[in-house]
């Protein structure tokens, strides 16, 4: 098959968006009642929901630390979350996106404050349509969020990508497929501190600044959806208080 044109007469992308424009997003906190703190999240077409639970004790025992908690994550693929169904169990992209997003996330959780315990992260992906490290990342944080535990920052996340030249925001799965470049930014806003980044392709020194600065504009505006989404949670309404 011949590559496909990614970028139209008009600088729009194939689906219909111009470069610095993310997908439409959709989230949600406190979507599964069997875990301390859950969130759900789209992007697109990528669709993940993110369930935390702890701090509980350790286990297997040997792991437990006598100065500070424990964070554990599994980021998972349902096999039927792609085009060709994804094989059954944890594959090496998965097993590496787990310790990925766990590095990420271990950078604003206080983990002093829970010695002897530990947190374990759930990341599952439904239906993945590119941008699903960067999407588990921002609903993994939610979650942590909503089970409490302790945190300097809530983290953000997306991806820019090279496409026939042009740098666009937020690549999809088809993007990420046919075109030059994919780099993820995950940010913690409030500490000014890039928490994850990666570069799959190739870009300039000069793109690679530039794809930074989209991204961050863009966690500007995936941060506002987060703490939307929370304060969506936790609003208590003025009945609720003079009762
Ligand atoms: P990310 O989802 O963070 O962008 P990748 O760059 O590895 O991570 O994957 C890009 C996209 O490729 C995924 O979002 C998904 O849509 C697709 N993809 C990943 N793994 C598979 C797979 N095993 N089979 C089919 N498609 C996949």
């Amino acid at each position: 098959m011949s590559k496909p044109k990614l970028i139209d007469e008009n600088g729009l992308r194939v689906d219909g968006r111009r470069p610095d424009e993310l997908r439409p997003i959709k989230m949600e906190v406190g979507v599964l009642e069997k875990t301390d703190g859950s969130a759900y999240i789209e992007v697109g077409g990528t669709r993940i929901y993110a369930g935390v639970i702890g701090p509980r004790e350790v286990h297997p025992k040997h792991l437990e630390l006598p100065d500070r908690g424990v964070l554990n994550c599994r980021y998972h693929m349902a096999s039927f979350s792609v085009d060709e169904r994804k094989p059954l169990g944890m594959t090496r992209r998965e097993i590496e996106l787990s310790k990925i997003l766990r590095e990420a996330l271990e950078t604003v959780v206080l983990l002093e404050e829970f010695p002897r315990m530990m947190v374990d992260i759930f990341v599952e992906v439904i239906q993945a349509d590119g941008g699903t490290r960067t999407a588990g990342i921002t609903a993994a944080s939610l979650a942590l969020a909503d089970a409490g535990i302790p945190m300097t920052d809530i983290i953000s996340a997306t991806a820019v990508g090279k496409v026939e030249g042009t740098l666009v925001l937020d690549i999809n799965e088809f993007e990420d497929k046919y075109g030059e470049a994919d780099m993820p930014v995950a940010v913690a806003p409030q500490l000014n501190s890039i928490v994850l980044l990666q570069l799959n392709g190739r870009m300039t020194v000069e793109e690679v600044e530039r794809g930074l600065e989209m991204a961050q504009a863009a966690i500007k505006k995936i941060r506002e959806i987060q703490v939307d989404a929370l304060k969506r949670r936790y609003r208590v309404e003025p009945e609720g208080l003079e009762a």
